[in-house]
């Protein structure tokens, strides 16, 4: 054979050999571990789950698990439990509010360094700070509820390919109603434009600026039965100088300390739903902003 046929055969075994390997790993890249051929995903906390629950129904080959109980609330101060680590050392992908909410991510992470992490607050833009601390409870503003969606949707076309039709198919078709929900609410809502308020419970500063409210919220943790009195003290001052009517709690808070400004100023209660808790029902969130929009507007003076 002919020197120059060898060396001619040499680099095109050589040129085959890198293009193959190069395949493989593109390959090993677009797909997580899947071991098993099943893709894992672990959602942090209750509206992760129900964001990710409509993204892959009929998706195949998909187990959805929530990491925390699905009516812990909020994840502040969360420790795992050893159930939650055991979730996630099999994950091959993690769903996370993001903002700082699952503080316990690196931790977390330890346990699996190879879990694709998605950021669900990507891109969401309009981000409340109260000082130093940045509130994390996104949803309550449909507009980053909307973009949630999207950024989850994302991290799961990339890393599933396999289901990356019925992915796009079921985003396309929640945010078409997460849309229409937003227009009725909005349209239904605007009426509380400038309105002032005090939320006891931090979840509601979002959806204060979705409706353009003038809302003063008290940090609780969720707890308002935590306000100390001088703390009463001042909100009940600042109702009254500034003729505020309205005051916002969770329907799962406590309610005492809401009842006590409300005998002392004659501002109503409302009662409105976090979506921290509650159904599997895929509709859960749309139910829950309904449920919101018929209790604010439901005493609406015309
Ligand atoms: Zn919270």
């Amino acid at each position: 054979m002919n020197k120059y046929v060898k060396y001619g055969i040499t680099i095109a075994v050589i040129i085959l050999i890198i293009v193959l390997l190069v395949i493989l790993n593109i390959n090993k890249n677009n797909n997580t571990q899947k071991e098993d051929g099943v893709t894992k995903i672990v959602t942090s906390f209750y509206p992760m789950y129900i964001i990710a629950e409509n993204i892959t129904d009929g998706a195949q080959n998909v187990e959805l698990v929530n990491m925390a109980d699905v009516n812990v609330g909020c994840l502040h101060d969360y420790t795992l439990t050893t159930e939650d680590m055991k979730k996630i050392e099999n994950a091959d992908l993690f769903i996370i509010n993001g903002l700082g909410m699952e503080n316990f991510i690196e931790k977390a992470m330890e346990s699996n360094d190879k879990v694709t992490v998605i950021d669900s607050s990507t891109k969401v833009s309009n981000i409340i700070k109260h000082g130093e601390e940045t509130n994390a409870h996104i949803w309550t503003n449909i507009d980053n509820y909307i973009l949630q969606v999207k950024n989850i949707s994302e991290g799961l076309i990339n890393s599933d390919k396999q289901n990356a039709e019925i992915y796009k198919t079921n985003t396309d078709t929640y945010i078409k109603k997460l849309e229409e929900l937003k227009e009725e609410y909005l349209e239904n809502l605007k009426f509380l434009k400038d309105k002032k308020a005090v939320s006891l419970n931090e979840a509601f500063d979002y959806l204060g600026q979705e409706l353009d409210m003038e809302m003063t919220t008290i940090e609780t943790d969720h707890e308002e039965s935590t306000m100390s009195a001088e703390m009463l003290k001042n909100i009940i001052d600042k109702i009254k100088q500034e003729n505020i009517e309205m005051i916002i709690i969770d329907k799962n808070d406590n309610e005492l300390n809401a009842k006590a400004i409300a005998d002392e100023t004659g501002a109503k209660i409302y009662k409105l739903n976090s979506g921290l808790k509650g159904n599997l029902d895929k509709d859960a969130y749309i139910n829950q902003v309904n449920e919101n929009m018929q209790i604010l507007g439901g005493d609406r003076a015309n």
